[in-house]
């Protein structure tokens, strides 16, 4: 070990955005301390692209290059690098999150030992227990005293939950975003407020720089932007009920209905669908998504996707085009979204 106590490297990507809560709960319970990777900028950006294979979608690109950032140091004793499965019963996760330790020991010489661990809920939480016993057992601690750090950092999960009414906060400082120089376009529109709906992978939409600040620029706009995360999971589940056959992505699953769920109860005034190119899950539910907005009255939809080439000002050119469209219907006498309830 490096120092007295035990320091993992974290890359800040991919699953980072939805679980590092409990991540991070889990280690200090277990003594260790967990050393998150930078926010990403271009330089790692660069970094995972010279990396990775040419066919990889960005999120993975991205993933890479935080890896790489973490490799570059000297105090760390591990990296983290679980390899997700499933988070839940019957449903998967990407399958590119499942070969990530693998593609990263082909293509990268790792300088720090790397810590994976297959996450495999599909058919309960046993599958976690057994994933927080065997980081527990290369960290040096007992079978008791790893799932009591468990215990501990999904009581936590819950805790946060509980008193925020979301599955987990949002973040998305400014400053980070591709190009920005953290001023914002400083235009206050007089308009009244639009509602939008912005979909996507966690990783895409909460990293500001992957993003390309895309929820900032719609509240510069005038829009109250909502999320996946707005949604009681109960409300979720009901609006994808219906579904002829089971959707087993879980971050598809829960977009799909979300935009079911907004186009059934006509609360929000449009969609903005951000998609990485190359992914195969995003092309699937992207095509559901604009069907179901179709199908449902024509509801205005949007639907971005990035690349490692993507630049702000194409974005805010499309978002500015978009939201102006929406405010012509308005004025021509379209309904407008009734918003969601407080
Ligand atoms: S779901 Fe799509 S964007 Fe996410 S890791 Fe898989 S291929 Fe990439």
């Amino acid at each position: 070990m490096k120092g007295e106590r035990t320091r993992i490297g974290v890359p800040r990507a991919l699953g980072y955005y939805e679980y590092h809560a409990v991540w991070e709960a889990f280690f200090g319970e277990l003594g260790v301390d967990a050393v998150t990777s930078g926010p990403t900028t271009k330089r790692l950006v660069d970094l995972g692209v010279g990396a990775a294979i040419d066919e990889a979608c960005l999120p993975v690109k991205v993933f890479y290059g935080h890896v790489r950032a973490l490799m570059e140091r000297d105090d760390l004793d591990f990296i983290f690098l679980p390899r997700l499965v499933s988070v839940e019963r019957r449903s998967f996760i990407c399958p590119k999150f499942m070969g990530i330790p693998d593609m990263i020991r082909v293509n990268l010489v790792p300088r720090v030992p790397l810590l994976d661990v297959c996450v495999d809920m599909s058919r309960g939480s046993g599958g976690l227990r057994r994933a927080a016993v065997e980081v527990g057992e290369r960290l040096g601690a007992g079978k008791r005293q790893a799932l009591g750090a468990l215990k501990v950092a999904c009581g936590l999960w819950r805790e946060g939950m509980a008193a925020s009414g979301k599955r987990r906060p949002q973040c998305q400082p400014r400053s980070a975003r591709r190009g920005s120089d953290g001023t914002g376009t400083g235009n206050a529109p007089e308009e009244p407020a639009l509602n939008l709906l912005t979909l996507g992978h966690a990783y895409n939409l909460d990293d500001p720089y992957t993003s390309l600040g895309l929820r900032e620029h719609l509240k510069e706009l005038g829009c109250e932007v909502w999320t996946v995360d707005d949604f009681p999971p109960a409300s979720l589940e009901e609006a994808i009920a219906g579904l002829p056959r089971h959707l087993f992505w879980t971050s598809g699953r829960r977009i799909l209905a979300a935009a079911r769920h907004v186009a059934q109860h006509h609360c929000v005034d449009g969609i903005v669908h951000l998609v990485s190119f190359g992914c195969g899950p995003d092309s699937l539910v992207g095509e559901m998504v604009q069907r179901e907005t179709l199908r449902r009255g024509g509801m205005p939809f949007l639907l971005l996707t990035i690349d490692e080439h993507s630049g702000e000002a194409g974005l805010l050119t499309r978002l500015e085009a978009f939201v102006d469209m929406i405010r012509r219907r308005r004025a021509a006498g379209a309904p407008g979204g009734r918003g969601l309830p407080a």
